[in-house]
């Protein structure tokens, strides 16, 4: 029988790799949790129609990306690509807009159905915060420092920049769209055929295509903040000021769109040089219409979503864990007795492994493949006079030791 293998584009996160995965959830969780944000979960598949009408018919993912299936009701669902949109669906569904303004905090797997590559999967996991119900850009000042502060608490700080960019409200940009349309068109011969296509329905999406023929037509496109109207200027003069104020460098990227058509004003995106071609670790923006074109009371929003895998790959260090300690029975009649003291040293805050294969030659060889800190051997003989022998085993010391005074013992191993 051919063994059977993981769908393309998903894998198994071992032991090392979740360390690693924990660790960035974890700085997440805690950062996020110091600016006042509280944790939320939602499902991770929704109606289709919770991602389709809110990314955008034009955007990537809904185009090309979705997980959708029917199930056995009949029901249109689709995995979820991304956080926002669900969550705004539960701040609709819950009734959440008497709590305004909110700020969440969550965490858990995406799905997306892309080509596999270094820091890109069908399956990969994502942490995000999302703050709404605040117009004014204090919140994404504050978005933006937190995202800031997490990636410098998992060690990211001088490989990682802030690229930041204002696609103005909505009036502005539908100034632009008619600029940038009339200048595409005179242009249209060098632009490459996926650009051709977005000409007609998401103009602004080929400022950040990666073709090459395209980059060179962008580079002389009129410039989207030329359309601004004082509103947009305002709102992106005042966000650059608090940045400054808190000492956040940025680069300004006229041509970052992001990829999703909620957003308006801010668009940013953390990006490295250390992963190549998948650069972008963390990435966000506002979206004020999100939650009216849902269905829901107008409120605004801004978020983002950070890519687990890739900053899982950025770790520098190998994250140690606790060693183990190892009780080791001499003997069957010794083994009932090990199995309590196990129990014991476990409900007394240690990491015990009870060593129960093989023969002792075998558990020892286990136990230093455990790269465990201290051995305790329980014997017949030293079981009825209520001692174990504890080995260190950095050393090879070792000294028989009386079970009462065990945890004393073992405070240095803690
Ligand atoms: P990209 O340009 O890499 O496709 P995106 O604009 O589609 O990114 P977002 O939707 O903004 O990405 O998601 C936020 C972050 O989630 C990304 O910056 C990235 O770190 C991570 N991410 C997105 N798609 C994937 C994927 N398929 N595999 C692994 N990580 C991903
Ligand atoms: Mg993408």
């Amino acid at each position: 029988m051919t063994p059977l293998k993981p769908v393309r584009g998903t894998q198994d996160i071992l032991p090392n790799e979740s360390r690693r995965y924990r660790l960035v959830e974890e700085a997440a969780f805690c950062v996020a949790d110091r600016y006042g944000f509280d944790e939320i979960t939602t499902p991770i598949f929704e109606f289709t129609e919770v991602f389709s009408r809110t990314l955008g018919d034009t955007s990537d993912i809904v185009t090309k990306e979705m997980y959708t299936f029917q199930d056995k009701g009949l029901e249109s669902i689709t995995l979820r690509p991304e956080g926002t949109a669900g969550i705004a669906r539960a701040f609709i569904s819950n009734g959440l807009q008497q709590e305004l303004p909110i700020k969440f905090f969550y965490k858990g797997p995406m799905f997306r159905y892309e080509r596999p590559q270094k820091g890109r999967r069908r399956q990969f996991h994502q942490v995000g915060i999302e703050i709404l119900g605040v117009a004014t850009p204090q919140a994404d000042i504050e978005a933006i420092s937190l995202a800031k502060t997490f990636l410098e608490e998992i060690g990211l700080k001088d490989n990682v920049s802030l690229e930041l960019n204002s696609l103005g409200d909505v009036a502005s940009r539908s100034a632009y769209d008619q600029k940038l349309r009339n200048y595409l068109n005179n242009h249209k011969k060098g632009l490459s055929e996926h650009s051709l296509k977005r000409l007609k329905n998401n103009p602004l999406r080929i400022l950040d295509s990666k073709d090459n023929g395209d980059k060179i037509i962008v580079a002389n496109a009129p410039k989207l903040q030329d359309s601004f109207n004082k509103n947009s200027n305002n709102f992106f003069a005042e966000l650059c000021e608090g940045l400054y104020k808190l000492g956040i460098s940025y680069e300004h990227n006229h041509n970052l769109v992001r990829g999703l058509d909620y957003y308006s004003h801010t668009a940013f995106e953390f990006t490295t040089k250390d992963l190549g071609a998948q650069g972008t670790v963390l990435a966000g923006g506002r979206y004020d219409g999100l939650i009216s074109q849902m269905g829901g009371p107008e409120t605004p929003g801004v978020g983002w979503a950070a890519g687990v895998e890739r900053l899982a790959l950025l770790l520098n260090t190998d994250i140690v864990t606790k060693r183990p300690i190892v009780v080791i029975p001499i003997g069957r009649d010794a083994e009932s007795e090990a199995l309590i003291l196990t129990e014991r040293l476990r409900k007394n805050g240690y990491r015990v492994d009870l060593g129960y294969s093989g023969n002792l030659k075998k558990r020892i060889k286990r136990a230093n493949e455990r790269n465990t800190i201290a051995a305790i051997f329980m014997g017949e003989s030293e079981s009825v006079r209520n001692v174990v022998k504890l080995k260190d085993m950095d050393s090879g010391d070792q000294k028989e030791i009386s079970l009462d005074s065990l945890e004393q013992q073992l405070q240095i191993y803690k």
